[in-house]
C-alpha cells in the first residue's frame, strides 16, 4: 500500500512551497545565514507513529517555540498559583518582544511574549544557579522530544551580542522585583533555551506529548501533569502565534507556537502534534509557509478545534428488560466515550423510567472511556437507586466506573451472564 500519510503532508509541501514571500529573522544575525527553501513537515500521533516530509530531520533553533515548554517545566515544578503570581495569562495583542506589564502588579502578560519567557526562566529551578536552571530547561526540552537534544553555540553567542531589547526587559522585570536573581544571567540562560537544536520531528514529537496529556508517545515518559498540559494548551491557544493569535485561531483553529527561526508547532488534544519549518516569516513573525500548511491541514483533515463534532445521542445503546432470578432486570448498554452529555441523557432516561425498574444493570462492557464527571454522575444515579430500595449492578470488566461494591445492592461483575447467574 502507498504511504498514505508522508504522501499527503509532501502534497501539502508542493501546494505551499511555491510561496516565496516573507523573510528572514535578522535581528539575530546568525538566523539571516539559514537557507530560506527549507520546507519541512511532521505529525507525530499519540501512540507513537511519525509521518515526515521535506526538511524534516535539518536542525534548527527552537527559538520561542521553547517558551511554552518552559512554562510547563515551571508550572511543573512550582505549581499553577506561583508561576500566576509572577506572569500573567492574558494575550497582549502585542508584538513578541513588547513589555506588556500588568499595570499595578508589573505581571507580564502572558508567558509566551519575552517578558513573560524570562520571568518564566528565571522561576525555573525555584531561581537556582543559572547553570540549573539551564539544565533543568534542557532536560525538560529533551524530554518532551525524546531525545537528548543540544544548544547551538553559534546561534547563542549571536543573539547573546544583539539581546539588548532582552536584556532592557530582564532588566526591568528585576526593578520591579518581577524575580530576585541577576538579569543577564536570565538573558543568558533563556537565550540558551531558545538556541537549542531541533527537528521538525522532534517538535511534532514535543507536541504530540502535549496532545498525550504529558506522556512522550515514544519513550512513555510522564513528562508532565495533565492539570499542566491544559494550562499551557490554554494559554498557547490565546497567545501562542504572537500578535495574530485570533486569527490564527479562527483560521486554523489549533493550539500552536511559533518561533523566530521559522519553526511552528500545533497540538490536536487527544490526536497528534503537528509541526512545520520554513524560515521565511510574514510580519508577525510566523512561519509564512508554516502558516499556509497549518491552514491547508486544518481545512482538508477538518482539524479545527471548534468544529463541532456532531453530537452522539447514543450512548445508551440498548435498553432492554431481562429476567433473571425470576425478578425483571433493566440493562442499560452503554457504549462509546462517556463525558457530561452522555451521563446527562442517561441519567434523564433512568428519571423516566425509574418508577418500574427494581434492578438496574449498567452494563459498560462497550465503553472505553469516561470522564471524571460522567463517572460521577454514574455512580451517584447508582447510590440514590440504592438508596429508593433498588438493586443496582455494573457490568464493568475494566472497572471504567471505579464503582465500589458495598456488598449490599451495588454489585460489580465482569459479564452480564453474571447478572443472570445472580
Ligand atoms: N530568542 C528570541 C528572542 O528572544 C526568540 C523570539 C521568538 O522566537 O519569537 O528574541
Amino acid at each position: 500500500m502507498q504511504p498514505l500519510i508522508p504522501d499527503y503532508l509532501s502534497g501539502v509541501l508542493r501546494d505551499c512551497g511555491g510561496d516565496r514571500s516573507g523573510a528572514l529573522a535578522d535581528y539575530i544575525p546568525e538566523l539571516a545565514h539559514v537557507e530560506p527553501e527549507r520546507f519541512g513537515m511532521a505529525l507525530a500521533t499519540v501512540d507513537g507513529a511519525v509521518y515526515c516530509a521535506g526538511d524534516s530531520d535539518i536542525e534548527f533553533t527552537a527559538q520561542s517555540i521553547s517558551k511554552p515548554f518552559a512554562y510547563a517545566l515551571a508550572l511543573e515544578d512550582l505549581g499553577l498559583d506561583e508561576v500566576l503570581a509572577k506572569i500573567d495569562v492574558e494575550p497582549s495583542g502585542d508584538p513578541f518582544n513588547d513589555l506588556s506589564l500588568e499595570a499595578g502588579t508589573g505581571r507580564p502578560l502572558n508567558p509566551m511574549i519575552n517578558a513573560g519567557a524570562l520571568a518564566t526562566h528565571a522561576l525555573l529551578e525555584r531561581g537556582g544557579s543559572v547553570g540549573a536552571r539551564v539544565d533543568r530547561v534542557i532536560a525538560g526540552l529533551s524530554a518532551f522530544a525524546g531525545r537528548q537534544l543540544s544548544v547551538d553555540e553559534t546561534v547563542y553567542e549571536s543573539e547573546l551580542q544583539t539581546a539588548y531589547r532582552n536584556r532592557a526587559l530582564a532588566n526591568m522585570l528585576r526593578s520591579l522585583d518581577n524575580f530576585e536573581v541577576e538579569p543577564l544571567d536570565v538573558v543568558r540562560g533563556y537565550t540558551r533555551q531558545c538556541a537549542v537544536q531541533v527537528t521538525t520531528r522532534d517538535l511534532a514529537m514535543m507536541a504530540a506529548t502535549l496532545a498525550n496529556g504529558g506522556v512522550q508517545p515514544a519513550t512513555g515518559e510522564q513528562v508532565i501533569s495533565r492539570s499542566v498540559v491544559r494550562q499551557v494548551l490554554s494559554v498557547m491557544t490565546t497567545c501562542g502565534m504572537y500578535d495574530s493569535a485570533g486569527d490564527w485561531l479562527s483560521t486554523v483553529g489549533i493550539p500552536a507556537k511559533s518561533g523566530v527561526s521559522g519553526g511552528l508547532l500545533g497540538v490536536l488534544p487527544g490526536q497528534s502534534g503537528i509541526a512545520t519549518f520554513s524560515p521565511r516569516l510574514d510580519k508577525h513573525g510566523n512561519s509564512v509557509r508554516g502558516v499556509l500548511a497549518f491552514q491547508q491541514c486544518s481545512d482538508e483533515l477538518g482539524l479545527h478545534l471548534m468544529e463541532v463534532a456532531p453530537a452522539t445521542r447514543t450512548v445508551v445503546r440498548d435498553q432492554r428488560e431481562i429476567t433473571a432470578d425470576g425478578e425483571v432486570v433493566e440493562v442499560f448498554e452503554l457504549h462509546g466515550t462517556i463525558q457530561f452529555a452522555g451521563a446527562e441523557r442517561l441519567v434523564r432516561s433512568l428519571v423516566e423510567d425509574a418508577p418500574k425498574i427494581s434492578h438496574v444493570v449498567f452494563d459498560l462492557t462497550e465503553v472505553y472511556a469516561m470522564n471524571t464527571v460522567a463517572g460521577s454522575m454514574l455512580r451517584r444515579s447508582a447510590r440514590i437507586l440504592v438508596s429508593e430500595g433498588r438493586r443496582v449492578t455494573f457490568v464493568d470488566p475494566a472497572n471504567i466506573a471505579a464503582a465500589t461494591p458495598d456488598g449490599g445492592p451495588l454489585r460489580v461483575v465482569d459479564t452480564l451472564e453474571d447478572v443472570l447467574a445472580g
